[in-house]
């Protein structure tokens, strides 16, 4: 058996410092068919392990991550079943530059899945195929003869798009893809993302530090902190009615978020160092509500009353917590 192997992808990874061990624990989660789902949280939550998890950049030592019911930990990376998973889930990173080869022109980066899926075969087939993802990206057939540096930050994050696009994947998982652009163009890039979406009913993992950005693009988000998650909701929900302390510490952090004049408040406390973690609720040494119960038993994902979250907190759970700014 021939094993497709994601070359780019590999040179991505090789890039990043090596996960640390339990970087991600009890994450669950499920995305429906042409939703988008995403993950919040300060850098360091965790939440590109789980990106890396579910694309297969990463081994999980335990659990299961399900793509149609296909448990991908069960695979043998050779296995057909596999090979087809690896063309459905793409991934697109934060920094469109670093994962593009500079010495390969754009056609070439672009056409890359397309062999290596044996989507195309004649070499007319492939160029013709290039220039139509070129123009889905809204970019130009003629700028597959040009090298990446010659582009700017967002046109090199639309050849990303355009590649990730190339195998006709249904699953993106998109990990800060606008952080390294300037505003005006994050808001072009997330546009694009959200017509290619309708046009082809893909689904998005969409990963962020950045709520407004989030709001703009998901149906639900989850809320990570320390590697876990903890707090889930419909996106108006959790804009509502944020109801753990840390989510609720992230919106009053937020300018403008609500118009409602009242003073931003920035996000308190360090994040911890994820290796030896806090005992009991991590988050109890930066929350206004943590008592002795927190220090020592670690809150799990529940349903809160109100709305669709869930959330994981002693004081939600105890009625303790108010409700909301
Ligand atoms: Fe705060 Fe306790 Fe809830 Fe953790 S469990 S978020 S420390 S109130
Ligand atoms: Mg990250």
């Amino acid at each position: 058996t021939f094993d497709v192997s994601r070359p780019w992808l590999n040179r991505v990874l090789e890039r990043q410092p090596k996960a640390f061990l339990k970087a991600a624990q009890d994450i669950t989660f499920a995305i429906d068919k042409g939703e988008t789902f995403a993950l919040v949280g300060e850098s360091g939550s965790g939440k590109s392990t789980v990106a890396k998890l579910v694309v297969g950049l990463l081994e999980a030592s335990a659990g299961e991550v399900r793509i149609d019911g296909i448990d991908m930990r069960r695979q043998t990376p050779s296995s057909a079943a596999m090979r087809d998973l690896r063309r459905r889930i793409q991934m697109i990173f934060q920094d469109p530059y670093a994962s593009l080869n500079p010495r390969w022109r754009v056609d070439r980066i672009i056409a890359e899945p397309i062999r290596a899926f044996g989507l195309e075969h004649s070499r007319q087939a492939i160029a013709a195929r290039v220039g139509e993802l070129l123009e889905l990206v809204r970019l130009h057939p003629r700028d597959g003869q040009k090298y990446p540096h010659e582009f700017s930050g967002g046109q090199r994050q639309r050849i990303c798009i355009a590649r990730a696009l190339a195998s006709r994947p249904e699953f993106l998982v998109c990990d800060e893809p606008t952080s390294a652009l300037d505003v005006s163009v994050q808001a072009q890039i997330l546009n694009l993302m959200r017509d290619l979406q309708d046009e082809f009913g893909l689904t998005y993992l969409f990963i962020s530090h950045d709520l407004a950005v989030v709001r703009h693009m998901a149906r639900r988000i989850g809320v990570m902190y320390l590697g876990r998650l903890v707090e889930i909701a419909a996106s108006g929900d959790l804009f509502a009615r944020p109801q753990h302390p840390y989510t609720r510490m992230l919106m009053e952090a937020i300018p403008d978020l609500t118009m409602s004049g009242r003073p931003r408040r920035a996000v308190e406390g360090e994040i911890p160092n994820p290796i030896s973690p806090p005992s009991g609720c991590t988050f109890h040494p930066r929350c206004p509500l943590a008592n002795d119960r927190c220090r020592r038993e670690m809150p799990r994902l529940g349903r809160a009353n109100a709305g669709s979250s869930t959330v994981a907190c002693h004081a939600v759970e105890e009625g303790r917590a108010d409700a909301g700014p």
